[in-house]
Parts: C-alpha cells; structure tokens; sequence
C-alpha cells in the first residue's frame, strides 16, 4: 500500500480499497504507522455477505472513508441521490443497508476480533501441519501485514487438484477454487487489449489453488481429520 498510494500520489489518483475479505487486517507503514484494511486508501469498500468474516444474515455491505465530502456524496448515492428528502442532487442507487442487517451486524461487530483470531487459529493448525509437505504451499505471510483468513489457500505443487478435491468431497470436506477464472479471462471483460497469457501469475495461481474450509467454528478434531484426508491424498 505504500508503493500504490505513492503512485496515486504522484498520479493525481484515488485509491479505492477492495476489503471485502481482508476487514480486520491491520496493515504497517514502512515508518512504522498502522492502518486497518479498508481505511488506508480514499474509500474502503466491504462486503457482509454471509460468508464474509463479518457477514450479515443476507446481503449488505459498507463503505469507509475519513473524507467529509465524499462521505455526503456517498450517503446521497446510496440513498437515490438524495439529499434532502425527495430533491434528488444526483443520480443514486438504492443501496441501503436493511435494518435487520444493520441489527445483526451491530451485535456481530463487537466479536470481529473473536472471529479473527478463530480464523487464525485454525490457519495456524493447517500451517503447521502442512509444512513439512513440499507439495503444499501454504498462505503468504508478512511482517508488514497481518492475515485474517477469509480464505485458507493453498497453492498445490505437482498434485492432481481436481483427484485432490474429489478425493475430499467423498469425505464430506468441501475445498473449493477461488477463483476459477481471472478478470482478464472473464466473458464480461473480454478486451481485445487483454488476452490469455497477459497475466501469467493470474493464470498460474488459477490452475494450482485449492482453499479448504474456514470458519469461526472449525475445532481440532475436524482440523485433523482435514489436515490428515489431504496429507493422505498427496502422499501417496
Ligand atoms: C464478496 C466480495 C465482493 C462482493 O461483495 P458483495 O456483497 O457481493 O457485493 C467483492 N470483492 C471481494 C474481494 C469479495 O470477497
């Protein structure tokens, strides 16, 4: 984030942060100052979807800014562009959080640190247990940054990913890839700017990822039962 608001510095830019599965996380400065996700750049934009690690129980989301300004054009904008009631100063969107939502989150919010260091936990579980293996790559991690865990992704070196998700799914462990197909690939997106091989890294992490389940309520007799149906698998 250093190196982007530095280009959007010099560009004239506005950063817009997506931290859809990063709420939480907690990023360093190079002098030493802290951010969280979503509160670095201009506006920081999440999801509560129920799978989020702060989900709602239907559809909701929230953006964050510190600017004043832009924080009255975005209230206007997700309330039909409404201003005072009724006068419309721009064209807005219906893009209220329902109250029902609104209610669960604010009961939930309190524990996002709970859940988070749930997530972490078990990561730590599978990290652990996965590290003497060469074929699993387990998760980055970085002093500049801390992990909150909305996946758990491995990448996989030199074994039969889909064999590999079968081979769960007749366990009852769901593993799923996130994300099948880059932006660039994407049917929506198609730019004769932009084709297969422009973005190697992209395409690469497509064909190796495989992210086992994470969630707040993994304990350790399912963490081993996991960690020792994918170990099965890729010994033998
Ligand atoms: C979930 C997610 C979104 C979309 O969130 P919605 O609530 O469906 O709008 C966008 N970006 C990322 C990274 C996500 O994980």
């Amino acid at each position: 984030m250093d190196a982007l608001l530095q280009l959007a510095k010099e560009n004239n830019l506005y950063i817009v942060e997506d931290a859809c599965q990063s709420i939480g996380a907690e990023y360093t400065f190079a002098d030493g100052s802290k951010a969280k996700s979503g509160c670095i750049g201009n506006i920081g934009c999440t999801s509560f979807f129920p799978s989020k690690n702060l989900g709602c129980y239907g559809d909701g989301g929230a953006i964050f800014t510190n600017d004043d300004e832009l924080a009255a054009k975005m209230r206007a904008i997700a309330n039909h562009g409404m201003v005072v009631r009724y006068h419309h100063d721009m064209i807005g969107v219906n893009s209220r959080l329902d109250s029902i939502q609104a209610a669960v989150l604010d009961v939930k919010l309190r524990h996002l640190d709970e859940y988070i260091a749930a997530r972490q936990a078990a990561a730590a579980y599978y990290n652990n247990a996965f590290a003497s293996c060469d074929k699993l790559i387990t998760p980055v991690t970085s002093d500049f940054t801390t992990h909150v865990f909305h996946q758990y992704t491995l990448k996989l070196v030199g074994v039969d990913r889909n064999g590999l998700q079968e081979y769960l799914k007749e366990k009852g462990i769901p593993a799923m890839i996130y994300y099948p197909v880059p932006l660039h690939l994407q049917k929506a997106y198609q730019d004769p700017r932009y084709k297969k091989g422009d973005f190697p890294v992209a395409e690469k992490l497509m064909d190796c990822v495989l992210s086992l389940p994470m969630h707040t309520e993994l304990d350790e007799e399912q963490l081993a039962y996991i960690t020792s149906s994918v170990l099965e698998f890729v010994n033998k």
